[in-house]
């Protein structure tokens, strides 16, 4: 094995299917379709495979320094099975966190699965989709007559993972059969072609992360350009879906009224008719701890993120620990630009949150 160290420089051509380089199987995943198919798609692909008996014990990741290491794992995949049942709840998008997969193959700086995934971050597939989904018809159930809605994109970008386990289709398909069943993720990837032809009745909405160029830029290394999430997005309106944009993580940088300004205008002026029929959009300003500012500057040294907590205000974090938002003046001045620019934009879309 080779691993490409390189993060993948923000140029004009396609982005490309993820292909890990090292995929792990854990011991029952052969039992199910998912795992046989995935292990037929590795020896067609020619990537090495082997067994583990847990993904706690991959110890033999290649790599001289934890920063190498880091890289490798980003481009490692293990196939596994889902063990706990319980889902996280995902407030203010969602009532709970539906887990198809764990972690990404994207080097966004600012990203939390740096924190939560800890020394871990390799990519975690799970193949009992069944049970899954049995779990989640448990907490339809139990919440009936209201809604339930469940975000798939809590813990990892499954979108990006499609191509390789087709578990968001089935998951769309599932949904379109529960009267008071909902999903919803957010990707920032581009590859939605699968998904287009099925019949989702209306109940996923399919979200876009978007930014101003800067943010992408400096920031989204490994993910699909903008112009390829827009085209995405349009053929997602075009398919009847629910759509939504979340613009995250909200930035002030010099300049940041042009940038976002350029966001919205681009949307309006790119995006199919379609578009404007069911639209949301969620804000969600920058914010960092700690112990995720220590992590990103060893993983992305010369990053440009700003993470000074002089600048910043302390809020009390839902996972016990302070973390750092903008001052109200600045994050007030930011939502109500942005605000303004996307009513202009799109007078018929729904602002769900800015948090
Ligand atoms: S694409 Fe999303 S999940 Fe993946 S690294 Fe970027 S922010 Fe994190």
């Amino acid at each position: 094995m080779s691993p490409n160290l390189t993060e993948r420089p923000r140029q004009d051509r396609a982005t490309k299917l993820f292909v890990p380089e090292l995929v792990y199987f854990e011991p029952d995943a052969l039992n199910y379709p998912m795992g046989r198919r995935i292990e037929a798609w590795a020896i067609r692909e020619g990537i090495p495979h082997r067994m583990t008996t847990s993904h706690n014990r991959i110890t033999d990741l290649p790599g001289n320094s934890e920063t190498e290491q880091y890289k490798i794992a980003k481009r490692t995949l293990v196939v596994g099975l889902r063990k706990t049942l319980k889902f996280d709840t995902s407030k203010p998008s969602a009532e709970y966190a539906i887990p198809l997969a764990t972690g990404c193959m994207g080097h966004c700086h600012y990203c939390y699965l740096q924190t939560t995934l800890g020394a871990k971050p390799y990519i975690r597939v799970y193949v009992n989709v069944d049970d899954i989904l049995a779990a989640a018809q448990g907490y339809i159930e139990a919440r009936s007559p209201e809604i339930t809605r469940f975000e798939a994109a809590c813990t990892s970008d499954p979108l990006g993972l499609e191509h390789i386990t087709g578990s968001l289709a089935e998951t769309i398909a599932f949904m379109a059969r529960q009267p008071l069943g909902r999903l919803r993720f957010v990707t920032k990837f581009h590859h939605v072609d699968s998904l287009l032809g099925i019949a989702h009745g209306g109940h996923t909405r399919i979200r876009f992360s978007v930014n101003a160029d800067y943010v992408i830029r400096n920031f989204e290394p490994s993910t699909s350009r903008f112009a390829e999430r827009i085209e995405a997005a349009g053929k997602i309106a075009v398919a009847g879906y629910p759509l939504g944009f979340i613009i995250a993580p909200i930035i002030w940088f010099d300049g940041w009224q042009d940038g976002y300004a350029e966001l919205l205008t681009r949307l309006a002026a790119e995006l199919p008719p379609e578009a404007g029929r069911d639209l949301t959009f969620e804000l969600i300003q920058h914010r960092f701890t700690k112990t995720a500012k220590t992590i990103i500057e060893k993983r992305y040294p010369k990053t440009k993120l700003e993470m000074d907590e002089e600048k910043r205000k302390k809020k009390w974090g839902r996972w016990g620990q302070n973390k750092y938002v903008y001052p109200d003046e600045q994050a007030e001045a930011l939502r109500m630009f942005l605000s303004e620019r996307i009513f202009e934009a799109f007078p018929e879309a729904r602002i769900e949150y800015f948090t």
